[in-house]
């Protein structure tokens, strides 16, 4: 399906995959150290250069000891008694192998030396004059880690896509690798539409309000991990809409707009995304959120928002965070659902796919509970504050009495 080419109204599935589809990942990769590594997309699988661990060592303080018998499984043999004979500490291996009824001293992580067949720990142990007895018999291989155990030398630690984050960064570390190779950074320019926004920190003339879309925008593309170029607000003019795009589409693979593309009025961005490039206009199916902009300008791609707060946000979060994983070489995961209880009656009209701003928790017996909140307008950006998920109710569905079964999806790192 061309996505120029569509119908005017698309259910949120046929959108989301028009979305993903129109994008062709990043080609370039770079090299960068892994302290700076955090939320970039891995662009060759990562082979592991060693075995982590690098070498057997002992899971236990206790003491190393070689008992040939263990492996015959002659149980009846089996020695009670070693002469100790050295050492072994983390950092400070023992020099030598151990002969048949012999036994070192080893603290757990140190170096467990050739021809030890089990670790004892040192609670089962008695000492006198350099000889160790042992309480009860030990298991071929017991409180060994073996080499390799964790991540063996040439696996696959990282596959290309991956999205790094803190802990995959100290496995890096582990490896000894202090760089990595990955997708080059999107770059992404915002602008926010609108003759009656004003910054914050300014004084608000009738009729005002303050901008609040591009401020989101800006913090979620930084948890994504963009370079953002904020155009900060633009006039519903022509003339200033097209030289924020031809600023814009300079700098950015990915262009995102808010507000203006209600059909009728002022449309200024259909009008200027013509003249510069390419439009396709969207009705989704989908509540909160309005029509959707989607285009080309002559270097980037085009996604225009609507430009009430939650709309702006929902459809950012539904349709064009996907749509910029995918961009990025990776791929957006699955939202988090679960089954609950809504605990008041659903309002909702067969039409559109609902994403209601909800509070879920689990009740004193187990059972996951959701309670929707009583203010859902699209306006109100202290719904999706407050909230902790979305009731998804999908498109043909008309309501739900209190003690229904609804679907909640979890809010991921990016709206929590
Ligand atoms: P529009 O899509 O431009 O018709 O805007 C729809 C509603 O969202 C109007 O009430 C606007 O004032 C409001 N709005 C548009 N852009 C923003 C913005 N960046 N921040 C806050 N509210 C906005
Ligand atoms: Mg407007």
């Amino acid at each position: 399906m061309d996505c120029f080419s569509t119908p005017n109204l698309l259910t949120v599935t046929q959108a989301l995959q028009l979305l993903v589809d129109a994008m062709s990942p990043v080609k370039e990769i770079e090299s960068i150290s892994i302290a700076d590594a955090d939320k970039r997309i891995v662009a060759q699988d990562v082979v592991s250069p060693i075995n982590v661990p690098q070498y057997d060592n002992s899971a236990m303080d206790g003491y190393a000891l070689c008992d040939r018998g263990l492996s015959n499984c002659a149980q009846s043999q089996l020695l009670t008694q070693f002469k100790l004979v050295g050492e072994s500490f983390a950092g400070r291996p023992f020099v030598g192998e151990l002969a048949h009824g012999e036994c070192i001293r080893i603290m757990t992580g140190a170096m467990i030396p050739v021809g030890t067949d089990a670790v004892i720990m040192q609670e089962s142990t008695t000492v006198e004059n350099q000889t160790v007895t042992i309480a009860k018999p030990v298991k071929l291989d017991a409180n060994i880690r073996r080499a390799g155990e964790d991540i063996a030398q040439q696996q696959v630690v990282f596959t290309t896509g991956h999205r790094l984050n803190a802990i995959d960064i100290g496995l890096l570390a582990s490896l000894g690798c202090s760089e990595v190779n990955v997708w080059r950074k999107l770059k992404i320019a915002i602008l926010a539409t609108g003759n009656e926004l004003t910054y914050p920190g300014e004084p608000l003339a009738p009729g005002h309000i303050y901008e609040t879309n591009s401020v989101v925008l800006q913090q979620l593309l930084m948890r994504f991990g963009a370079e953002v170029l904020s155009l900060g607000i633009i006039a519903d003019d022509k003339a200033a809409i097209k030289e924020a795009f031809t600023q814009a589409d300079a700098y950015a693979d990915v262009v995102i707009s808010s507000g203006g593309v209600s059909v009728g009025e002022a449309d200024y961005t259909k009008t200027v995304l013509d003249e510069m490039g390419r439009t396709a206009f969207w009705k989704v199916a989908m509540k909160p959120g309005k029509p959707f902009a989607f285009g080309e300008l002559p270097n980037s791609c085009f996604m225009g928002l609507p430009g009430n707060p939650v709309s702006a946000s929902v459809t950012f979060h539904q349709l064009v965070l996907p749509a910029l994983f995918r961009l990025a070489g990776a791929t957006m995961p699955a939202p988090k659902t679960l089954t609950a209880i809504t605990q008041t009656a659903i309002r909702k009209r067969p039409g559109r796919t609902d994403f209601q701003r909800g509070v879920w928790s689990v009740d004193a017996s187990g059972q996951v509970i959701v309670t929707p909140l009583a203010a859902q307008g699209s306006g109100m950006l202290s719904s999706l504050s407050r909230a902790n998920c979305f009731v998804v109710l999908a498109q043909d569905n008309n309501g739900h009495a209190a003690g229904d079964q609804v679907t909640i999806s979890l809010f991921d790192d990016f709206l929590a």
